[in-house]
């Protein structure tokens, strides 16, 4: 079997972009590879943040990922794994400084940063993120990433960083990952039709995953569906969203009805609201079950998650052990 591996942020909350844009697709790849999926704890310190809260949003996401399917056995927690760190300082070393300055993400997070404020602190953690997240890729010895348009740039780079590693020490050590393009429906903003689903835009711009089924209905009834920029026999965005939503939550029956309807010109926009509602609830709904059973045996799960951790961790030290000798380290 080949090797997949991806990884998240503990961010906090998870919508239901970050769930049909990766995590439906990660749950569904356990069938044909052998995962690999990390909550990436030490990413989160590259921008400024609070640990008690760190460590909670860790856990948070765990027990997340835990309820959308995703199996206990292939989860760990990057902070259990400190080897990462390790192999991200060897690799930084052959990897340019001018290779990192050209990364887009860094550019994007210094530009967000700094329109907060001004003199904002940019850390150099920010700067050698993509070296992490090559060390993450090339630890496990994964063959594929599932990776989004976003991320390209930085697979790329641990491509660039992995043939620089085996040329400048002679050796075929480490594969080239490759990336493993699947379809994930791109969800919008519900506030802003204009703009993707994102955390950063604000609480209204994105429906977590886990919320009540009165809030998601509340979100949805008053989602944008209009945004008085209509073209002329084009959907708006808003209206392309809401089908989307319903497509991606398996609804076909739904979705095939009003698309008709539409069609006709007899769509009513509550009634379009009132089925994406329908289909995120039901699709949501075992998700929360589990996630209560699973908070009631919080303690316990965690364990499992440590020991996961500590079996993922034993290959990590292999590759270190290997790397180790390979680099001239005593
Ligand atoms: P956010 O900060 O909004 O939570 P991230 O940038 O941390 O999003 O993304 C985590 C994962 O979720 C990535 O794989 C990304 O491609 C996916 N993702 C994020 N937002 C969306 C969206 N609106 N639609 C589809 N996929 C998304």
């Amino acid at each position: 079997m080949k090797n997949v591996l991806s990884c998240i942020q503990p961010t906090g909350d998870l919508h239901i972009g970050n769930y049909f844009g990766a995590v439906q697709n990660w749950v569904n790849l356990q069938d044909t590879y052998k995962c690999t999926y990390g909550v990436v704890d030490y990413h989160s310190m590259t921008m400024p943040y609070d640990p008690a809260l760190l460590r909670e949003n860790t856990w948070k996401m765990v027990f997340y990922l835990l309820s959308c399917g995703i199996k206990r056995e292939n989860l760990f927690i990057q902070g259990l794994v400190p080897e990462h760190v390790e192999l991200c300082w060897i690799l930084s070393c052959v990897t340019s400084y001018g290779e990192l300055q050209r990364m887009t993400q860094f550019k994007e997070k210094t530009q967000q940063l700094q329109e907060k404020d001004k003199d904002a602190f940019v850390s150099a953690g920010l700067f050698a993120y993509p070296v992490l997240q090559a060390a993450d890729i090339l630890i496990y010895r994964a063959d594929y990433v599932p990776v989004g348009k976003d991320q390209e740039q930085h697979l790329e780079l641990s491509r660039n960083i992995a043939q620089r590693f085996n040329h400048q020490f002679g050796k075929e050590y480490f594969i080239h990952p490759e990336p493993l393009f699947t379809e994930t429906p791109k969800i919008l903003s519900p506030a802003d039709p204009n703009k993707k689903m994102s955390k950063s835009l604000g609480e209204k711009h994105y429906i977590n995953l886990f919320s009540e089924e009165d809030r998601i209905r509340k979100q949805i009834k008053s989602a944008v569906t209009d945004t008085g920029e209509a073209v002329e026999g084009e959907m708006s965005p808003g209206v392309k969203n809401l089908f989307e939503i319903i497509r991606a939550c398996g609804n076909m029956a739904a979705y095939d009805s009003l698309m008709a309807d539409y069609t006709s010109g007899a769509l009513r926009y509550s009634a379009l609201k009132e089925a994406t509602a329908d289909a995120l609830v039901a699709l949501i709904h075992p998700f929360r079950e589990r996630l209560n059973e699973l908070n009631a045996n919080k303690t316990a799960i965690q364990a499992e998650i440590r020991e996961s951790s500590a079996v993922i961790r034993q290959r990590a030290q292999e590759t270190l052990r290997e790397v180790r000798e390979i680099v001239g380290l005593c």
